[in-house]
């Protein structure tokens, strides 16, 4: 068993490497793991960790990602031709225009298989992380450097408003639109073009600038927020049914309200939800806020929980 997980595991890092390369051969001038909000929420998250979670991300982490979990965040998205039965477990489709979300009604794949979606997905990783334990992690009947890859990726998934869509439309793929004056679909708006387009303004087209001013928010005008969203319901390591109301919530409140085929997007698309939001930058800025605290809380509270009760049980 353990040779089958050293020969996926060195798949894994060949696969990386060539999806790097190849990015570089094509697009040079990108991050080898492009879509900064995945990055971004990563690295924040990361950075907030107790020593303890902080020690466990660091063991878990392969060797190529030098200790910085924003560098693989993109890894589940790369691995979804390659590891098929993955590619369900990116969304989760909900009922045309009821803007609600219920686990049981909703999260399923194609072939109706329950818990086959991205909130089902979180609490399978989360589970799975419960099991490391610093001293025989080599030893767990799972992959958990996969797992927290995978974790990692997926809260950061179920925060996009359209990753938690209506089903007709895919969760806004099959929606064409124009950023400005770009072609583009819906769903690539609010997964790449938001947050690029605010870097490309605020931030002289830099992540880091990004990442900066969210951390500054963090501990001053969003404190309180970051409060709130540390409470999970019940006591919960990871609130998956939550966050995907809010995300369907969101997506009916921001991302289709007055779109349809065609629409022109500019910045009063961007611009109704700073008044709403009281957000000063960037409409998708609060849903990357509330993922890497949410990402944070979880690998917190799941690896710290772990080690510490390995520890205590002597496992
Ligand atoms: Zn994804």
């Amino acid at each position: 068993k353990s040779r089958i997980r050293k020969i996926k595991m060195e798949g894994l890092r060949a696969y990386q490497i060539l999806t790097c390369v190849s990015f570089f051969v094509l697009f040079p001038l990108i991050h080898c793991w492009g879509n900064d909000g995945h990055v971004a929420v990563c690295r924040i998250a990361q950075s907030r960790l107790s020593e303890a979670a902080a020690d466990a991300v660091k063991q878990l982490l392969p060797e190529s990602a030098d200790n910085d979990l924003g560098s693989v965040c993109t890894w589940a998205d790369h691995v979804k031709f390659h590891y098929h039965w993955s590619s369900a477990l990116h969304f989760i489709d909900t009922p045309d225009n009821l803007c609600t979300y219920q686990y049981n009604r909703d999260c399923k794949d194609e072939d109706r298989v329950k818990g086959r979606c991205v909130a089902g997905a979180i609490n399978n990783y989360t589970t799975q992380l419960l099991s490391y334990n610093s001293a025989s992690s080599s030893h767990s009947e799972y992959n958990l450097t996969e797992a927290l890859l995978f974790l990692s990726h997926f809260i950061g998934d179920i925060h996009q408003p359209l990753h938690v869509g209506f089903t007709s439309d895919r969760g806004g793929n099959t929606i064409d639109v124009h950023w400005y004056t770009r072609k583009q679909v819906l769903h690539h708006v609010w997964d790449n073009n938001i947050i690029e387009t605010a870097e490309e303004r605020f931030y002289n087209s830099n992540i880091d600038g990004l990442v900066d001013a969210i951390q500054q928010n963090i501990t001053t005008d969003w404190a309180d927020l970051v409060k709130k969203w540390e409470t999970c319901s019940a006591n919960n390591t990871a609130c998956p049914d939550v966050y995907a109301s809010e995300g369907i919530k969101a997506a009916c409140d921001w991302a289709y309200k007055g779109v349809s085929e065609g629409s022109i997007l500019e910045d009063a698309y961007i611009f109704t939800f700073f008044t709403l939001q009281l957000i000063s930058v960037d409409p998708s800025i609060k849903q990357h806020l509330k993922t890497f605290n949410q990402l944070q809380f979880t690998l917190e509270f799941s690896l710290t929980w772990a080690r510490a009760s390995g520890e205590v049980f002597g496992e």
